[in-house]
Formats: structure tokens, sequence, C-alpha cells
């Protein structure tokens, strides 16, 4: 009897030990919390920088705690009709996400005729500005009254208009270096230092405001038309933060596009293409560091251990118990109500008797007497039926809608934690969380929110593990000190 159980358990041991230099040898396992742009374009960025010959990791699990995966990238149907119900629109100049939409064969969908859409200013009693609608459907009429249109803006806002374009340009210039080859683009340590070297950062010590007041734009554009923009496009005033208010009003200019059938599809694309393990409803509750590894607990109970692991979700409104504990600055993130309805808009309340008075996008300034951001058509079914989205900062009460709107046959409601609150100077928290190989792909939504900046984190984050991992792979000789940076970024 004794032999054979000697036997066994020299089995067992030889097993134990195969399987311990196989773990050993095995590229790591990295677990990513959040299957929205920030998480899928880590795992994309990660098999694509990694070496296939020696792949740096190597299992990839997403762990998404919602049933669908994109996150703040979704869309919702009314009324049959399906409309981005979050990230919405992309710059011409989002290369990422524009490479993501080409390798993954999405459709990219161009403007309407939404540029020649009509455009007023409510500042709760009266439009203090509005240009003219063109309900004919002849071109040559179109154009004129569109050229119509300029020249009123013109009159209006001088050239202040220029000021304000050339403030843009020369952001959006500077966020280009973000896509410069891999030889001359270091890999980034943190937020400050990323900014600093695009030449972006100085944008985050100072409000908007201050920033355009410097740039030469009358009060009047700063108050009317660029609040309008930043109230639309984050939910905020023309105090927040220099950077992501120039963002903002980058994403008011011509040309931007979306992904035919949803953004949430590049998600969606980039997982199924990256070999990713995707667990959909699993929420992690808990993450613990111990020894060389990271055990990950979902509020189901169920373990997983990973010796990456990556958060890409805001953390300001998360339970996520950390051991040890984390330290990340304070941040508040501003919630965007988007309601969409489908009906129609009440004549009495903005004090006109004909519909085609009201502008097809109506903006609002800051006033307390307003209780929405912006109300926009999304579609017009017939003269008398559109599906309308409107943005607030609180939830638009039925009785409230019932003053705005004169028919309302569907109603949807979301209420988002849509983007941080904005304000200067910036605090960022770091993108190693606890100096070991825990990243965060969202302390650089502390300089714009967009769907192309968590691409661009990601991006850099992808590349800040594999750097870090390759430096950690060396022979004990070639290491010198244990974090001794500019070496090991030098590589990537
Ligand atoms: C109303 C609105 C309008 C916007 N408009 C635009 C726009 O027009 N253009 C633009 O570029 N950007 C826009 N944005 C911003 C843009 O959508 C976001 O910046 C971007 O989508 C963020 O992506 P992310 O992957 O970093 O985070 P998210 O998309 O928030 O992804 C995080 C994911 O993590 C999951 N998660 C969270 N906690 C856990 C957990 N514990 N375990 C597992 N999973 C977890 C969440 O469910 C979520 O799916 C808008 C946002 C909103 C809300």
């Amino acid at each position: 009897m004794e032999i054979p159980v000697a036997y066994s358990l020299l089995l067992l041991l030889l097993h134990l030990q195969i399987f311990t230099s196989e773990s050993q040898s095995s590229p790591p396992t990295v677990c990513i919390l959040g299957s929205g742009i920030g998480g899928s374009s880590v795992a994309h960025f990660l098999r694509t920088y990694s070496d296939p010959s020696q792949p740096q990791v190597g299992s990839i699990r997403i762990f998404e705690r919602h049933g669908v995966v994109g996150g703040r990238m979704a869309t919702v149907t009314v009324a049959g009709d399906t409309f981005e119900s979050g990230g919405s629109i992309l710059h011409p100049k989002n290369y990422h996400v524009l490479n993501f939409t080409k390798y993954l064969n999405l459709t990219v969908k161009k403007p309407s005729a939404e540029s020649d859409s009509s455009f007023g200013i409510w500042d709760g009693n009266k439009f203090v500005f509005k240009t003219l609608t063109s309900n004919c459907r002849l071109q040559i009429l179109r154009k004129i009254v569109s050229i119509a249109n300029s020249v009123l803006i013109f009159l209006r806002y001088g050239f202040s208009l220029f000021r304000m374009e050339n403030f843009v340009e020369g952001s959006v210039n500077n966020f280009l270096k973000y896509y410069e080859g891999l030889e001359s683009r270091p890999v980034f340590e943190d937020v400050e230092q990323m900014l600093k070297w695009s030449g972006l950062f100085n944008l985050t010590t100072r409000t908007l405001e201050e920033e355009l007041t410097d740039a030469g734009l009358s009060t009047t554009l700063i108050q009317e038309l660029v609040t309008v923009i930043t109230r639309i496009n984050y939910g905020q005033s023309v105090s927040m933060s220099g950077l992501a208010g120039a963002v903002s009003l980058a994403g008011s200019g011509g040309n931007l596009w979306s992904v035919e059938g949803g953004n949430w599809q590049m998600a969606a694309g980039l997982i199924n293409c990256s070999n990713v393990e995707l667990h959909l409803g699993e929420e992690i509750d808990s993450l613990s560091h111990f020894g060389e590894q990271y055990d990950l607990k979902t509020t189901k109970g169920t373990n997983y251990s990973c010796e990456v692991v990556v958060v890409a979700t805001p953390l300001d409104e998360l339970n996520i118990h950390f051991v040890p504990g984390i330290s990340i600055p304070p941040r508040k993130l501003q919630h965007t109500h988007t309601t969409f309805i489908r009906g129609l808009l009440n004549l009495s309340y903005f004090g006109f008797r004909s519909l085609s008075d009201i502008p097809e996008l109506v903006g609002t300034i800051e006033t307390s007497v307003v209780p929405f951001s912006s109300i926009s058509i999304l579609k017009r079914h017939s003269d008398h039926d559109m599906t309308y989205k409107m943005f607030s900062r609180s939830q638009m009460e039925d009785d409230l809608l019932d003053q705005i709107f004169s028919v309302r046959n569907e109603t949807i409601k979301i209420d988002w934690a849509a983007y941080p609150v904005y304000q200067a100077p910036e605090v960022f928290a770091p993108l190693v969380l606890d100096g070991r190989h825990l990243y965060y792909v969202n302390a650089f939504e502390n300089a714009a929110s967009t769907m192309e900046a968590s691409a661009v984190s990601a991006e850099n984050i992808a590349r800040l593990i594999l750097s870090r991992l390759t430096f950690e792979a060396r022979p004990v000789s070639h290491l010198g000190s244990a974090r001794d940076t500019s070496k090991m970024h030098s590589e990537l």
C-alpha cells in the first residue's frame, strides 16, 4: 500500500513543479475593470504592441458590471429609432477612434444637414440670439440662409469668432502630438508629464473664461455662444478648466461624425479582436494585492487572480475596496440628465405662435431660471411629431416637461455620471495607483472626457504596462536600480 501512495505523492510533486515552473514562465494575466472605450482600447493596444514571438502579456480578462459592453457609449431606442444616448460625436482628428472604425469595418456616419439647422440662445424669457430657419428643400435657398446666418453670427460676435477658432486650433494641434511615432513619443508615468509634453498642461491650471479673455474674446461671445457649447458638451459653465473647455469647443466644429448603428460597436469590436475573456455582468467589489498577484472579488463572490490590473472606469462614485488602500484626489462627477421625448414643444412656453420660430437647437446661458441646458431635434417625423434630446443638470420632472412640451408620446430619462466637474487648477490621480501593476486609465479624464481621450490614455497605459513588464523580466544584472524609469521607457 505504501508504494502507490509514495508514487502518487511523487507524481503530485512533479505535477506541482511543472505547474509552478509553467506559471512562473507564462506571461502575466491582465484584468481590466470596465468595457468602455478605455478598457477595450487597453486590450487592443496590449495585443498590438506585444511582441508576437514572445508576448509580454498572457490572458486578458475584461470585467463589466453591466450586461452589455460600451459604458458611456450607448444607444437608446425611441419609437423604433436608435440614437446615441451617451458619447455621440467624434472630431475629424480623433485618429484612434477613426482607426478603430476602419480596422473594425464599421461605417462612419457623416453629419446630416446639421450644420444648416437653426440655432438659438434662450435666457429663460427670450432668445437673445437666433439664426434664420430654412424649411426650404431647394439647395440654393438653403445655402443663402446659411450665408445669411454666418453674417448674423459675425454681426453679433465679430472678430472674436476668429480668435476663438485660433484658440481651438492651437489646442487641437497640441493634442495631435499624441499620435506621433513611438520612437519620438515617450511612455508617460503620470498625467501631468503627459500634458506638459504636449504643451496642454497650462490650460488645466486656468479657467476657460480666463484663457478666452486673454485670447481677446469678447464677454458677449464668452457668456453666450461659448457658454451654450460648454453647457451642451459638459453641462458646465465657462469656469471649467481651460483644456476641457477647449475640447468642448472643438466638439462644436464642422465634420463631426459618429459610428453608424452606435459608437459602442468600437468597444465590442476591439474586445472581439483582442482575444479577451469577457466577464459580462460581473462587478468587481474588492481588489487585494498579495505577493506578486492581485485578487479580484466580484459582488457575486467569485475570485480571480491577475498579475496586472487596469481600472478603466472613473473611481469617484464606486465603492471598490482596495487592499492595501489607494489614495486619489477627490473628484466630483457632473451628472448629465439626458431626456428623449417623442412629441412636440409647447409654443407658449417660448412665447411663439408658429413652430418654425423655435430653433432646431435651443442652447441656454448660465441663469437659474432655465431648467435645462439644451433641447435639440433628433428626428422630424412630421411637422407635429418630433424626437427631441434634452440635456439638463438635474432630472426633468414630468410636470416641468409638461410645461415645455405640449405633446409627449414617449419619454426616456437617463441619469449619467457623465464626466468630471472640471475646475482650475486640475489635480490628477496617478496612472499607477500603487507603484506596482495597478493602473488607472481615467486619471486622464481630468484633462478632458471624450471617447478619444480615453483611447489616448489607454494607449499610453498599454505601453506603460509593457515597458514595466519588459524591464522587470530582465535578468537581475541588467536591472540597475529597481525604478530607473528613464531606462525603463526608452524602448517602447
Ligand atoms: C451624456 C454624455 C455625452 C457625451 N458626449 C460625448 C461626445 O459627444 N463625444 C465624446 O467623445 N465623448 C462624449 N462623452 C464622454 C465619453 O462618453 C466618455 O469620455 C467615454 O465614453 C469614457 O469611456 P471609458 O471607457 O473611459 O469609461 P466608461 O465608458 O464609463 O466605461 C467604464 C465601464 O466600467 C464599468 N464598471 C464600472 N465599475 C465597474 C466594476 N466595479 N466592475 C466591473 N465593471 C465596472 C461600467 O459599467 C462601464 O461600462 C459623453 C458622455 C456622456 C455621459
